[in-house]
């Protein structure tokens, strides 16, 4: 939801309302509405943005904000500061607040250092959620990401349990799953042992469909697909396979 006022809210409500489908959404801010910036006035214009988010949202009837919500999504050039990261609390205290009165929870997506430098991975979201102290704000961890940063696929599950509230599943190189080097087995095994049962969605991306500009800011440089409901179906088919699969191991 990068342009939040473009969408159309009564087609999207009366297609999910048509084909019974729950509605998630996610976005990556920009400089422009940085909530982590050290300036006041671009820190109110992002919570403004989203804020304007959790209203289209709230009309849709979703209950879940995910996303790289707390910074801008791209390659920093220098570590973030400590003011960036109190201003950034602050503003998602707030909107936490805000999106607890419309009963949506939020989840940070913890993504590689290339497209932040706030949250690279699960410790280090847990740190920053547990700061902030609101029972709807955690993390939203993305196999993806966690191919890079994280030492495995299981730990940062288990690490991240008590504050998790969204998946992206990803392959590594974001085209169709099972054909790239993430560790499913173990990521999936893990969301069984702690028992999670927030959404897990798939995420994959090809500029044969997705967003130019989402794309670019990506590094989308090749396709891997380029019919989506055949990616999509695989991608059912494989998630709810596993899922199946994990609950015939006892964890608990
Ligand atoms: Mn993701």
């Amino acid at each position: 939801m990068f342009a939040p006022r473009e969408w159309d809210v009564a087609r999207t409500a009366s297609l999910a309302a048509e084909y019974d489908l729950a509605i998630s959404a996610s976005l990556g801010l920009t400089d422009e509405v940085n909530i982590s910036s050290e300036d006041e006035d671009t820190v109110r214009r992002g919570e403004e943005h989203l804020t304007t988010v959790l209203q289209i949202l709230h009309e849709l009837g979703s209950s879940y904000l995910c996303g790289v919500i707390y910074g801008p999504m791209k390659k920093r050039m220098g570590p973030v500061t400590e003011l960036e990261v109190r201003n950034g609390q602050a503003a998602l205290g707030r909107l936490a607040a805000t999106a607890e009165g419309l009963g949506i929870r939020m989840g940070l997506e913890i993504v590689n250092r290339y497209e932040t430098n706030i949250l690279n991975t699960a410790a280090q979201a847990v740190d920053y959620v547990r700061q902030i102290g609101a029972g709807n704000l955690g993390a939203h961890l993305d196999t993806y990401h966690m191919n890079i940063e994280e030492p495995d696929m299981f730990t940062p599950v288990v690490a991240a349990a008590d504050h998790l509230e969204y998946v992206h599943i990803g392959e590594s190189h974001r085209g169709y799953l099972g054909t790239g080097s993430v560790d499913f087995g173990a990521f999936f095994r893990a969301l069984q042992l702690v028992g999670f049962d927030g959404p897990i969605v798939f995420e994959s991306f090809s500029s044969a469909v997705v967003d130019p500009q989402l794309t670019a800011t990506l590094g989308i440089w090749r396709n891997l697909w380029r019919d989506s409901a055949d990616l999509a179906s695989h991608a059912n088919t494989y998630i709810r396979t596993a899922l199946r699969s994990v609950e015939t191991i006892s964890l608990h």
